[in-house]
């Protein structure tokens, strides 16, 4: 997937932004775009989001895992000579304290979770902020959000369903939000709590990927084929089917790129999905999500940035995204500084006259001072003038 397409957008944003610099205040006023993961419970949204990343950090397994919403801001760091590279993570809520080791990022995560929800399976809509440093990644932020339950658990109040809902909706309503629509391909697409929500908020589709997890443990005789092609439920974006780890390999501490190597494998070994390559697995998710602005804005397609990490192949798009919002809003005022300075130079320039580009421009013009040069020499010679102004 992480093959070379076209030039890096870096020094074209470079360029864009040195242009811009003078009035670069008005970035602060742009929200950035973000990627959600809805769908129910134990649907797999944590781990698609953790592949996409490439970095195990999330909380995941068969319970509410997710009990807090969790905005994971990824932050490009710059190469500079004495920078030895390394990733690291930072809270919100723990300011100046850096994580190197993720299996540590993860137990703040869990305990962060308990201080908020309390350790009985309690919910909170009060957002986990983790920032996520890095020379491999692009600026971005995507959102893990717990999962639609029906029926009350631990701690849970009557109306968790309710909450919910509501949780989720607050993010997936913006419109800046790519929303992964994330259902099990085990369960009914047509009764997909992820597809309904989605639909609620972007009923024209044109920011919501349909992605079917758990592709590997279908009833035995069936596939995800009629999914992935949109005929159980059509999606304008279409679909992704990927395989992640199953909870025996979380618990053997399986590696994401060992997972992706299964993924791999297991459509390969499987003819029925030969046919729709385009369709199945993670890296084409990243591609596709990759792939929104091309459909408007052709040439994001020639910038698609190479870097090892996957989410660095979703980020060119958001770049682009941010960069054209960033360029809609200064434009007016840039557009106003240099009508202003356009006028100030062509002021000036009138001050040097007429301008000459021809030779036989230049000389006709010469031509004309001689003549009235040698006119004001006859009329002074004359005695009609005093003086003798060619002018
Ligand atoms: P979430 O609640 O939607 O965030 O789901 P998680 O990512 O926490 O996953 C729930 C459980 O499903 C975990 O035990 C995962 O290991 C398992 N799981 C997720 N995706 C897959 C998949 O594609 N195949 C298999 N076999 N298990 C998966
Ligand atoms: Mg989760």
């Amino acid at each position: 997937c992480c093959t070379t397409i076209g030039s890096s957008v870096i020094p074209t944003i470079n360029r864009l932004q040195d242009i811009l610099t003078p009035v670069s205040g008005e970035l602060s006023k742009i929200s950035l775009p973000q990627v959600a993961v809805v769908g129910s419970q134990s649907s797999g949204k944590s781990s698609v989001l953790e592949a996409l990343v490439g970095r195990d950090f999330l909380p995941r397994g068969c319970d509410i895992c997710t009990r807090r919403p969790l905005a994971l801001m990824l932050e490009n760091r710059p190469r500079k000579p004495d920078d030895d590279g390394k990733e690291w993570a930072e809270f919100r809520h723990l300011p100046g304290k850096r994580f190197y080791d993720f299996t540590k990022v993860r137990r703040e995560i869990l305990a962060e979770t308990d201080r908020e929800a309390g350790r009985n399976k309690g919910v909170s809509e009060n957002q986990i902020g983790l920032k996520i440093s890095s020379p491999n990644v692009l600026n971005m932020t995507l959102i893990d959000l717990p999962g639609i339950t029906k029926v009350p658990v631990g701690d849970q109040p009557t109306d968790i369903e309710t909450r919910i809902r509501k949780m989720i909706m607050d993010y997936i309503r913006q419109e800046n939000c790519i929303i992964l629509a994330v259902s099990p391909a085990n369960s009914d697409l047509a009764t997909s709590d992820a597809l309904q929500m989605a639909r609620d908020v972007d009923p024209t589709g044109t920011r919501t990927i349909g992605v079917i997890t758990k592709l590997d443990i279908m009833d035995r005789g069936t596939n995800a084929c009629n999914f992935l092609l949109g005929k159980v439920v059509p999606l304008r974006l279409g679909y992704v089917g990927v395989v992640n780890r199953c909870q025996e390999d979380i618990n053997k501490n399986r590696s994401i790129r060992d997972a992706l190597a299964y993924e791999e494998q297991f459509f390969c070994d499987h003819p029925e999905y030969n046919g729709l390559s385009d369709r199945c697995g993670i890296p084409q998710l990243a591609k596709k999500l990759n792939q929104i602005p091309v459909t408007r804005c052709l040439v994001a397609l020639q910038y698609i940035p190479v870097t090892r990490c996957l989410v660095s192949y979703v980020s060119a798009h958001f770049l682009f995204q941010i960069l054209e919002q960033h360029v809609r809003i200064v434009l007016p005022s840039l557009k106003a500084e240099l009508n202003s300075r356009l006028t100030a130079v062509a002021k000036e320039l009138q001050k040097y006259g007429q301008v000459v580009e021809s030779k036989a421009e230049q000389e006709a013009i010469l031509l004309s001072i001689l003549a009235r040069y040698c006119e004001a020499f006859s009329t002074m010679v004359d005695g009609k003038s005093q003086e003798m102004s060619t002018k």
